[in-house]
């Protein structure tokens, strides 16, 4: 494989699986201030659980800083405490070139693939290149000017959109820039606008406002001037594809078509093997780095030994993303062996991995979180309908309580009314059944139901 392919259209720093009804749609990032402390109230969409949010900013800035990775971390906590949204804030948090994958460990078990191939594609969905390439200026696109005064150390950044394509407008549109660039005002990260008929130059801005701006319009193009002025053309453009990407579209059986469907199939271990080798010489050749990013394991008890043992020999890899587990179970059986272990996990994973705890909302904080759900959902609650979802969030569980929203919502339209009133609720309380009573219903009528004698969820087989 002379030409390893690294784009197919598909630049999408990851892939996640798409929720038709957003459960965590509220959930905007971490809301944290500059020094990682929560903001208070809702903020970004989130309420309480402030140290589990302290230790996730923390994650994300050593994630961002390129300082973790191949790492374990641990969101231990009872259902519905925030594990899932908090995982979605760092996703949030994290920028668009850092790939987040998000995997339920049942997707693991599937008949197409293998768990391990299956968890292999998702750790390599996790872990980013930034290629960068050299390619054609386009007009319309954003350039920057840099004077590189290496003789007195000074540097100046300029930024312009081009009008035109022709080269030699460009350098000479370039060297009015650096003439008035070192006459005028204009420090290093200024962002400026270029007059192509006049070339009058103009301050618009500090770059790390607007440059933003202009960077995630397009790539990058650098006029870079020698000491003695004269204009270099340099242009890089850099775009971030997941390493899995890579495997899919030089995959000979695949090929990139396979990365719309989703449908990948199994990739061979010796392709994957040149790709790696592939992209540790652009390493070394500066045309590439590499962006370990964050793979997040949801209900990570439903792993059985194999996946966990494949998770121990994948953290040592040294493209290894950081990979977050979250788990609601206390001890609890291994699955695949008799063994317990604190959160069905295996003592010497559960050993590598930084443990953060989630706790159960007081009843003010599932309120405010039903609060929040209800504007995302567009349904408007009266305050004493509020006051009974939050007493049956406290008494029940959170997400039944996140469930009645929606569904009293339609009882409050069913009526033609504006605002959820407490009949709307009572009346969907009596139609779904929450866990607990669930259970009561089965056990008063377990004659009825069709029952699985053998049945022992502590030895049953997997
Ligand atoms: P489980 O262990 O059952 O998987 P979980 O701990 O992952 O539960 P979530 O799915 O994150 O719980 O939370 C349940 C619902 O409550 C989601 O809709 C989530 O967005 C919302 N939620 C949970 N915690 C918060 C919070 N602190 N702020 C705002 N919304 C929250």
């Amino acid at each position: 494989m002379a030409n390893i392919q690294t784009t197919a259209g598909a630049s999408s720093s990851s892939i996640q699986t798409l929720e038709r009804i957003g459960a965590h749609s509220h959930i905007r990032g971490l809301g944290l201030d500059e020094h990682l402390q929560p903001l208070s109230g809702p903020a970004q969409g989130l309420i309480g659980q402030k140290s589990a949010r302290r230790a996730a900013g923390l994650v994300v800035e050593m994630v961002k800083s390129a300082r973790i990775a191949g790492r374990a971390i641990l969101m231990a906590g009872p259902p519905s405490s925030g594990k899932t949204a908090i995982g979605m804030a760092m996703s949030q948090s994290l920028g668009p070139d850092v790939p987040f994958v998000m995997l339920s460990s049942s997707e693991v078990f599937s008949l197409e693939m293998s768990k391990t191939e299956a968890l292999t594609q998702a750790f390599r969905k996790a872990i980013g290149v930034r290629i960068k390439e050299e390619a054609e200026v386009l007009e319309g696109e954003v350039v920057e000017i840099i004077v590189d005064r290496s003789l007195t150390g000074a540097t100046k950044t300029g930024k312009l959109t081009l009008k035109t394509t022709d080269m030699e407008t460009i350098y000479d549109l370039g060297s009015k820039m650096i003439d008035t660039l070192s006459k005028e005002k204009i420090t290093a990260g200024d962002v400026v606008s270029i007059d192509k008929s006049s070339g009058r130059i103009s301050k618009i801005g500090r770059s790390y406002t607007r440059a933003r701006d202009y960077d995630a319009g397009g790539p990058d193009t650098k006029f870079v001037a020698c000491p003695e002025g004269e204009l270099q053309h340099r242009r890089t453009v850099t775009h971030t594809v997941t390493l899995h990407e890579i495997d899919v579209i030089n995959s000979r059986t695949q090929g990139f078509l396979a990365l719309f469907a989703g449908d990948t199939g199994e990739i061979k271990p010796e392709l994957r093997a040149q790709i790696d080798g592939k992209v540790e010489e652009w390493k070394e050749e500066g045309k590439a780095t590499v962006v370990p990013g964050v793979l997040f394991i949801d209900e990570v008890h439903m792993l059985d030994v194999e996946c966990f043992s494949f998770l121990n020999r994948a953290l040592e890899g040294e493209m290894a993303p950081l990979v977050v587990m979250a788990s609601n179970r206390g001890l609890a059986r291994i699955r695949g062996t008799r063994f317990r272990s604190p959160h069905g996990i295996p003592i010497d994973l559960l050993d590598r991995a930084l443990i953060v705890a989630t706790t159960k909302y007081a009843e003010e904080e599932i309120g405010a979180i039903l609060q929040l759900r209800a504007q995302e959902e567009d349904v408007e609650l009266s305050a004493e309908a509020l006051s009974v979802l939050t007493r049956i969030g406290a008494e029940t569980s959170l997400r039944y309580a996140i469930n009645l929203i929606t569904t009293s919502g339609l009882a409050c339209r069913r009526r033609k009314g504006q605002k959820v009133e407490v009949p709307d609720v009572r009346r969907v309380y009596g139609l779904f059944l929450d866990e607990k009573r669930s259970v009561e219903y089965l056990t008063a009528h377990a004659k009825e139901f069709m029952a699985d004698e053998d049945f022992n969820p502590d030895v049953a087989p997997d």
